[in-house]
């Protein structure tokens, strides 16, 4: 039988139509950013669309064609704002590009998205200089900056200024709707094993996500809002912060490159920032400098706490000293990248404080939009019953199904259905909260940015007396998590824990090197010869790190 179909308007969910609502609906609404520079710049969403739109031509006047790739590397600021969209908006995909990575690293991921045009920060031109001969793909550079700022030299073939590129244009273009499901923007995870790989999201997944994170037992933010994304833009879209901003017609404030205590602090009180959003060792920072000032937030009401696992700790101080809210919130790049906040029920509102705090510390519910379910060691459904912890798998209009250019597929199936294995491992209660309490990839979360544990055990065995060796997360007060290298050397060499440190000077980033070494005469390992690194975490859970 021939279904009734509904007789609605077919209106693709586009991102450019974010910024146009906010152009229209919130026209005189600020954006206010710190520069790389130092200063200030404020302006609005209605000036933001209209150089958005000069981008877009300018884009296309530099040969970019359909589903081209821009990446950038960039801070939170208004121009990285305008790339979101006019790059987005046009049809081009924006690739936002980890600027903490290790610079080949950093190429490698540029290759594999094949950029054709590569935005950056006054920041990163010595970086980009020193990249440039191993980008194949990137034929443009664009410094993000007014011609007063590129350099009177440069080994960069195909330079331009943003501002120039802008000033070129009239402005006079419309902005194209095409297939909702089109590719909108990439953004590539270290979290899993192997090369980093990119999550493609979708102009629809991207509307829907910023509609689902708006609500209020998500992040509730409304146009009453002032909206201070600590989280960076390269960091999952800033956990989608510039995309629902516009769509609720919140003032934006971007901090740029100044992410100490102080920076953020000032501008928060300037700005009346009244929302914020980002990982712990951020808000440590900030902690630390209003506690020694003997300052309170005068506007801060709320901020989304995520990216690792907030310690309660934090909420505390947070709550009881500065009288601001935290929403803890789980979620990931492949996921982009809401899932789960706690926030509580009704029925938990006549519950004493110190039960309400317990519930609140876990990782939360998830979002209409998401769903969630545990799977045992033998693929088998778990129960949500608070005790049973497996694997916790999701599905969702804005969880990816591959990943960009890898053949095989992460799904898994269960009950039917095909789920995205998150690598977390988690207990759901009767409630629907869910906890995470232990990650199955082998990977370390040090202050928000992923740490290949594989990257640091390749790199150790490569030294001459190294017999086996394996990285493990060790708990940090400040980073939440950093490495620690569990060595067995090889018989008779010798081998000092400096000399072992030493080696990774150079063949990895500064941060990333681990922050001790452990000589045993021996490590676990499966039946499978795999090593057992549940079981070297808990033999290792007590080892406290240099400096720690
Ligand atoms: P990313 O893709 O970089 O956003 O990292 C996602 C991963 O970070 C998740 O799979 C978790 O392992 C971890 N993570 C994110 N948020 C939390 C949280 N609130 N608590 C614990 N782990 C978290």
């Amino acid at each position: 039988m021939a279904r009734l179909m509904g007789q609605m308007m077919q209106m693709p969910l586009m991102i450019s139509s974010l910024l146009r609502h906010a152009a229209r609906h919130a026209g005189d609404v600020e954006i206010v950013s710190k520069r790389v520079e130092g200063d200030i710049h404020r302006y609005t969403y209605r000036d933001a669309e209209l150089r958005a739109r000069k981008l877009a031509q300018a884009l296309a006047r530099l040969g970019c064609e359909a589903s081209d790739r821009v990446g950038t590397l960039a801070w939170n600021g208004y121009r990285h704002f305008e790339i979101y969209y006019g790059a987005s908006g046009s049809g081009l995909v924006l690739h936002t590009i980890n600027p903490r990575l290790f610079p080949e690293q950093i190429a490698w991921i540029v290759n594999d998205a094949e950029d054709r045009v590569l935005c950056f920060d006054l920041s990163f031109l010595p970086l980009v200089e020193k990249l440039a001969p191993q980008l194949r793909s990137v034929q443009h550079f664009v410094l993000m900056a007014g011609r007063s700022h590129m350099p009177a030299q440069s080994t960069l073939a195909n330079l331009h200024s943003y501002e120039d590129l802008l000033e070129a244009e009239d402005g006079v273009y419309h902005w194209p709707e095409f297939d909702e499901n089109t590719a909108s923007s990439i953004c590539y995870t270290s979290g899993t094993t192997g090369n980093p790989k990119g999550a493609v999201y979708s102009h629809r997944s991207t509307l829907l996500h910023s509609y689902g994170l708006s609500m209020p037992d998500a992040m509730g933010v409304g146009g009453a809002d002032v909206i201070l994304p600590v989280v960076p833009m390269f960091h999952v879209n800033a956990w989608g912060t510039p995309y629902a901003a516009p769509m609720i017609g919140a003032k934006l404030v971007f901090p740029g490159p100044h992410l100490d205590g102080k920076s953020l602090y000032e501008l928060m009180e300037a700005e009346k920032v009244s929302f914020s959003a980002g990982v712990p060792t951020v808000w440590l920072g900030l902690i630390n400098f209003a506690k020694a000032q003997n300052l309170r937030f005068s506007t801060l009401k709320r901020t989304v706490i995520g990216g690792s696992a907030c310690p309660p700790a934090m909420m505390r101080t947070l709550e009881d000293e500065f009288g601001v809210e935290v929403i803890h919130a789980w979620g990931m790049t492949e996921m982009s990248p809401l899932g789960t906040l706690a926030r509580l029920k009704a029925k938990h509102r006549e519950l004493p404080v110190e039960a309400q705090r317990r519930i609140l510390e876990k990782q939360g519910k998830a979002i209409f939009g998401v769903d969630m379910a545990l799977v045992g060691d033998e693929g088998q459904a778990l129960p949500w019953d608070g005790q049973s912890s497996g694997n916790l798998v999701v599905r969702g209009p804005w969880v990816i199904r591959s990943y960009y250019r890898r053949d095989e597929s992460p799904l898994i199936g269960l009950d039917g259905q095909q789920w995205f294995p998150t690598g977390d491992v988690a207990a759901i209660d009767a409630d629907a909260f869910m906890q995470i309490t232990d990650r199955s990839k082998d990977v370390i979360k040090s202050g928000g940015e992923w740490i290949s544990s594989i990257e640091l055990e390749n790199i150790a065995m490569a030294h001459p007396a190294v017999l086996e060796a394996a990285a493990i997360a060790c708990a940090h007060p400040k980073w939440d998590e950093r490495p620690l290298l569990v060595v067995v050397r090889k018989p008779g060499a010798e081998l000092t824990r400096e000399q072992m440190l030493g080696f990774f000077e150079g063949r990895i980033a500064k941060w990333q090197v681990p922050d001790d070494v452990a000589f045993v005469d021996e490590i676990p390992h499966t039946a499978t010869g795999k090593i057992q690194k549940l079981k070297l975490r808990e033999m290792f859970k007590g080892h406290k790190l240099p400096g720690s």
